[in-house]
């Protein structure tokens, strides 16, 4: 679905309100930080091993299965009352390890009952969701459910018992179906009232030359039997999208003989629908690399208020998770052919009402589509259908396979950015089955990623955006008061839904793409992730999985901060420390990880000079700290520090991002030359040397250690490691040994 913007930027507004207050408050107060490297890096992230289905390198097993479901569809449309009459022939293949006595079907028209539990949950303020206040005879009434063929078998068409609940259908089987291959062929006719905007993805909208009808969510569909939960039944409340077996899909739609039909398939009998000229201009609209007009405004208005009878349209789609169609007399189609990568071609048509005509509108749709579809189709995975429709309806923007719902108002930029979004859905969930109702991240935040850089790519920049400023949406991307990207969307606040399912995951992967694994890296993972997935079923797991075998990473910290859990992150710059306090010899730079996520550090140092050196440190670095000093070779004086100089990471806090020599700290570096030496006790039968290393003092113990120590106080110097004290003398003509809690032994300096 397309994103609801709104939501993002008012919280991005209250966020920095709130966030200058506070920053205004602690300035004066040493930062407390909130980071635990155990935490972050802990170990068994992933909370079960592989499977015999799932492998753990994240690509299906070697016993992988996946349920089929075949569709045989015929639908009667009528104008006057809106109504859908049809039938539903499926064939199921249970091609799982157990045998079943009923299967579960959603029925997603019931959420437009006026009883159902997603109309009960529609807040008083409203929603995009549920019928929009439309008082109207909404749901599936089904007529009745037949079985009409078990293993090749036919039988004589048993009326099947079934139980409807809500959105779901539980239909019982008259004999087992077996396991590996079992199949059942059953026919349930039905009609349903269509809603005018159903939650935003399939309605009806009144133009002047007639209605469009945007026809969704329109027929009994399988629900998911799979190996992570069995029957996938979460019923269709509204915000959660669709989970949906693969098939092949023969579809018959009857309208009015004015309408032009769309359709997630291939026209197959394009001879009988159109008129002469337009079965011409539909085939060379085939081969033309430029917009055809197939059916002109001037057709519409020779066709209006003469439908005399009904023609039926009739259509083939192969190996797809859903089917959608739209209709209505008021429609101009275009098109043009698409090119895709293995030589084989496409065809991307556009229909729209002359409302929407003009090229500053809905006149340059079909170019989108056929720019976004080769676009995608190069850089991830080839686009499998024969056709790519861009359908004006009155839903803010929706996807289906071939086939999106577009807002008829959207013009220019905005009408790029829905069409390239919803055929960008082609690629997630369309091709890449993830469970939407479950992970609303995987297909909308995937999407929203890929969008990213068909933005940049689109007719040499035309519609692109600036970079996101992560400093301004990190903020927003982790208050506190989101829920974590992993959330179900049904459980989460619908104001929330545009930064977790859309723009937070989207910015997570641009991080992991550019600051992480780097996009050559990335992009193979990315493209190895969809190859395997596709037309199949991945959980969370096998993206992480995928994304760390093929990327080369243990990534387990990103997933658990960004995904996983709503981590905040800041990094600070704290102070320096010029070697033997001279700039001439070099610097030690300390930085610190402020909140529970860690992330690489880019920082830029410019030194009085106006020479300016970029350092990268990896995440490494806050593997076991929370504070980390590095050494950088100056030559001179440091004029400023600043930590991630181009806002990639989602610092929530710029207040300690830049060290300033004119209100920085620079820390007195000790002086070591006056320690070191060779030092001696008469009673033990070794000699101490301390040396200087790395401006350090380094200590060695014949047949016992070597060590640096640190200072802890005045003269006084301690090794953490081997538990040893050396307090020196004022005027460093020896040292007491400090063992343990109370034991002293004094050297003395020999030379
Ligand atoms: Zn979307």
């Amino acid at each position: 679905m397309k994103i609801n913007r709104f939501g993002a930027v008012f919280q991005i507004a209250i966020l920095l309100g709130s966030f200058t207050l506070l920053a205004q408050e602690t300035t004066s107060q040493k930062q407390v930080s909130n980071y635990n490297y155990r935490d972050a890096f802990a170990p068994f992230f992933y909370t079960k091993n592989g499977t015999a289905t799932r492998s753990a390198s994240g690509q299906p097993g070697a016993e992988y299965w996946q349920n089929r479901a075949d569709y045989k569809l015929t639908a009667v449309l009528s104008e006057k009352t809106n109504e859908i009459t049809a039938t539903d022939v499926i064939t199921y293949t249970n091609n799982s390890t157990d045998a079943m006595s009923f299967l579960w079907l959603n029925l997603d028209q019931n959420l437009f009952r006026e009883d159902s539990r997603g109309e009960a949950i529609v807040p008083v303020m409203g929603s995009r969701n549920g019928r929009q206040g439309q008082i109207f005879d909404g749901g599936h009434k089904i007529k009745s459910v037949k079985i009409t063929k078990i293993d090749n078998k036919k039988i004589n068409e048993v009326e099947a018992k079934y139980i409807i609940s809500d959105t779901r259908m539980q239909l019982f089987l008259p004999e087992e179906l077996k396991s590996k291959g079992g199949k059942v062929e059953f026919k349930i006719e039905f009609s349903y009232i269509s809603p005018n905007e159903g939650s935003d993805r399939t309605g009806v909208l009144e133009t002047k030359n007639g209605k469009i009808f945007t026809i969704a969510q329109w027929y009994p569909r399988m629900c998911v039997y799979d190996d992570i939960k069995g029957w996938n039944v979460n019923p269709y409340l509204g915000a959660s999208e669709f989970y949906l077996e693969y098939g092949d899909f023969d579809i018959s739609i009857t309208a009015p003989s004015n309408h032009v039909v769309v359709c997630s398939g291939e026209l197959t009998n394009p001879n009988e629908v159109f008129s002469a000229e337009e079965l011409k201009k539909y085939n060379e609209a085939k081969v033309s690399e430029n917009t055809v007009m197939i059916r002109s405004l001037e057709g519409v208005l020779a066709a209006k208020n003469n439908s005399t009878a009904s023609k039926t349209w009739k259509f083939k789609l192969l190996n797809a998770r859903d089917v959608s169609w739209a209709s209505s007399a008021a429609f101009i189609l275009d098109g043009a052919r698409i090119n895709l990568p293995s030589g084989k071609k496409s065809l991307a048509l556009s229909v729209y009402p002359e409302e929407s005509a003009g090229k500053e509108a809905w006149g340059r749709s079909t170019e989108y589509v056929k720019n976004s579809i080769e676009n995608y189709s190069k850089r991830w995975f080839e686009y499998t259908y024969p056709v790519a429709t861009n359908v004006a309806g009155n839903e803010g923007g929706m996807e289906y396979p071939g086939i999106v719902f577009c807002s008829w108002k959207s013009k220019g930029k905005r009408l790029w950015g829905v069409t390239d979004h919803e055929f960008g859905h082609n690629w997630f969930p369309m091709i890449v089955g993830s469970n939407e109702r479950l992970f609303g991240w995987m297909d909308e935040g995937f999407n929203t990623f890929i969008n990213t850089l068909s933005d940049i790519d689109f007719n040499n920049g035309e519609y692109k955006d600036e970079k996101e400023d992560m400093h301004e949406s990190g903020a927003s991307y982790t208050d506190p008061e989101l829920e974590p990207v992993m959330t179900s969307p049904d459980n989460m606040k619908e104001a929330h839904i545009g930064d977790l399912c859309y723009s937070k995951p989207s910015a997570g992967l641009v991080i992991l793409r550019e600051q992480v694994l780097g996009p050559e890296r990335f992009d193979l993972a990315f493209r190895t992730y969809i190859k395997r997935w596709a037309f199949k079923h991945p959980a969370p797991d096998d993206f992480f999985r995928t994304m760390e075998n093929v990327g080369g990473e243990d990534l387990s910290w990103f997933w658990r901060g960004w995904f996983q859990n709503n981590w905040k992150f800041d990094q600070g710059v704290n102070a320096i420390k010029y070697v033997k306090n001279d700039p001439s010899k070099g610097v030690f730079i300390t930085i610190e990880n402020f909140e529970k996520l860690p992330m690489p550090v880019v920082l830029d140092i410019k030194f009085k000079s106006g020479k300016v050196d970029r350092v990268k440190l990896p995440v490494e670095i806050w593997q076991k700290n929370v504070e980390w000093t590095f050494k950088h070779n100056s030559t001179e004086e440091i004029e400023s520090i600043t930590l991630d100089p181009d806002h990639v990471f989602p610092d929530s806090n710029e207040e300690n991002n830049i060290w300033t020599a004119a209100k920085g700290l620079v820390e007195k570096a000790i002086i070591a030359d006056e320690y070191l030496g060779v030092y001696s006790n008469s009673r033990v039968p070794y000699k101490i040397t301390v040396t200087e290393k790395n401006t350090f003092l380094n200590v060695d113990i014949p047949d016992y250690a070597t060590f640096t120590v640190e200072p802890i106080g005045e003269n006084m110097f301690e090794s953490k490691r081997t538990g040893l004290k050396f307090k020196f003398k004022e005027d460093k003509s020896g040292f007491d040994l400090i063992v343990g809690e109370d034991r002293t032994i004094p050297f003395t300096k020999v030379k």
